[in-house]
């Protein structure tokens, strides 16, 4: 039997990050067991579906290594709407389901105002179709559904706990829960893989395959992913979106090493590993049954590792998209004919060290290709104390009268005129890094006004003291 899995999501949002783990999981069971993966976009909740979601989820996958054309699919849901409706009639005609006119206040009024579920009340009534009347699935009476599931054994469910669940609305339309099950079952899935809150409705999914004569999947409910307060992630709360991340400049590669981690490791103590380690090592039954922290802390940390083991040509590459404003990143703030490709690869290989995201290298490298730096007025009023401007002063002086502009001679010079006035290095650079850069933390100064260049860093040196006057 061939393993066929899918990953079913719904576009009603941004792409969330817990989506992306599922989908990796199924993707990597899958080529384990030299099975098939399918795409299939839940697209029938109408009221909530827009069609530029779908293509974020295709991006998306795209972009975390699940890439177009290289699963089944994708298949759309409402495009199996005939299916849907042909089991509902099924499940009719074999008795299976039944048809019910009852409204909530119905209910209530029967059997007691705080009673939440359904009486069985028209199970034996034998009610025709029509408008109003939903479809109800006539749950055994005895016994217990057992699903099998690889993360959590055999949670059991007594069938009599659970109530005739609708399956139809009064306006004919098959519900969610129903049409999940007929889209599995025509796709000749056998592995569902997905998040642990579809759990609840697992056996009532596992009694419709059973009375539609199929042999149902085998589950595999993963633990949700939490944030710092072990609430679950939610994208009115947390930053969630798949994209939002690539677009700060997160690496597909930490983003999947890290998503992979989510409650389960691979052997020794590692957790930066190779793509390829983590498609041979990762067991769905050693998943942990806990909730698992999405630590956006510790994905920065993983993030920068990943950015520093790039070859520098590699990372010069991946900036490229913030340093040009490409699709969804914004444009950085100079012109694109202020760029100069040559200064940026000088500097590359220093910022590569410092940034965790690639977006933070429009920030470190600005001052290179702006005719003049963004000041920072904070960082300005926080350096620029007594005694600032006369060392402006002789530090342009030296550096004037320098042969040679490289960052050897830049910083013994101006340690030679913070010695003068007692000051160490440190206290010495502050004023000229925020004179030429505008802030106070970024690359190594000296270097950084190397590729500057003699005219543009004395040009700023002398601007700064002017405003100091
Ligand atoms: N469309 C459902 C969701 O996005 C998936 C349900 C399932 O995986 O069975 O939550």
């Amino acid at each position: 039997m061939t393993v066929r899995v899918r990953f079913a999501p719904s576009p009603t949002g941004m792409f969330h990050v817990g989506g992306a783990r599922s989908a990796l999981q199924n993707w990597i069971y899958a080529k384990q067991q030299g099975g098939v993966f399918v795409l299939r976009i839940e697209d029938t909740d109408a009221a909530r579906n827009k069609p530029e979601w779908t293509e974020g989820i295709l991006s998306a996958l795209d972009w975390i290594g699940i890439s177009r054309g290289s699963y089944e699919g994708p298949y759309f849901q409402s495009a199996n709407a005939g299916e849907h409706r042909a089991a509902a009639a099924r499940l009719h005609e074999s008795g299976r389901a039944y048809y019910c006119d009852c409204t909530r206040e119905d209910v209530q009024a029967r059997t007691g105002s705080q009673y939440q579920g359904y009486d069985g009340y028209h199970r034996d009534r034998g009610l025709a179709p029509g408008p109003g009347h939903a479809l109800r699935f006539r749950t055994p009476d005895e016994g217990a559904t057992v699903v099998v599931d690889l993360i959590r054994g055999e949670p059991t469910f007594e069938n009599k706990l659970i109530e005739d669940f609708v399956i139809a609305r009064g306006d004919g339309s098959p519900v969610f829960l129903l049409a999940n099950v007929v889209d599995d079952m025509t796709m000749g899935i056998t592995h569902v893989i997905r998040a642990e809150e579809h759990l609840p409705n697992t056996p009532k999914q596992q009694l419709l395959w059973e009375a539609l004569g199929v042999k149902p999947p085998i589950w595999a409910h993963v633990p949700v992913v939490v944030n710092e307060k072990r609430q679950k992630l939610s994208k009115r709360r947390d930053k969630v979106a798949l994209e939002a991340y690539r677009d700060e400049g997160y690496l597909a590669g930490a983003m999947r090493n890290y998503l992979m981690l989510l409650g389960w490791a691979p052997s020794g103590d590692r957790e930066i590993v190779p793509w390829s380690v983590i498609e041979d090592e990762f067991r769905l039954d050693e998943v942990n049954l806990s909730s698992a922290f999405f630590d956006e802390k510790k994905l920065r940390a993983f993030n920068g590792e990943y950015i520093r083991a790039l070859p520098v040509a590699e990372f010069v590459d991946a900036c490229q998209p913030w340093l040009t404003g490409t699709g969804t990143i914004a444009p950085p703030p100079w012109q694109p004919e202020e760029f100069d490709a040559d200064a940026f690869a000088a500097v590359a290989p220093l910022a590569q060290t410092r940034i965790a995201v690639l977006s933070e290298i429009v920030p470190n490298v600005d001052f290179l290709f702006l005719a003049s730096p963004l000041i920072d007025e904070a960082a300005w009023t926080k350096t620029m104390k007594d005694g600032s401007a006369e060392l402006l002063d002789d530090a342009v002086a030296a550096f004037e009268a320098l042969d040679s502009w490289d960052a050897e001679s830049l910083k013994s010079t101006l340690e030679a005129v913070g010695a003068e006035r007692g000051l160490k290095l440190g206290k010495t650079q502050a004023p000229v890094r925020v004179a030429v850069t505008g802030r106070t933390v970024g690359l190594p100064l000296f270097e950084s006004l190397e590729v500057l260049g003699r005219e543009r860093t004395l040009t700023r040196m002398r601007a700064a003291r002017l405003r100091l006057v």
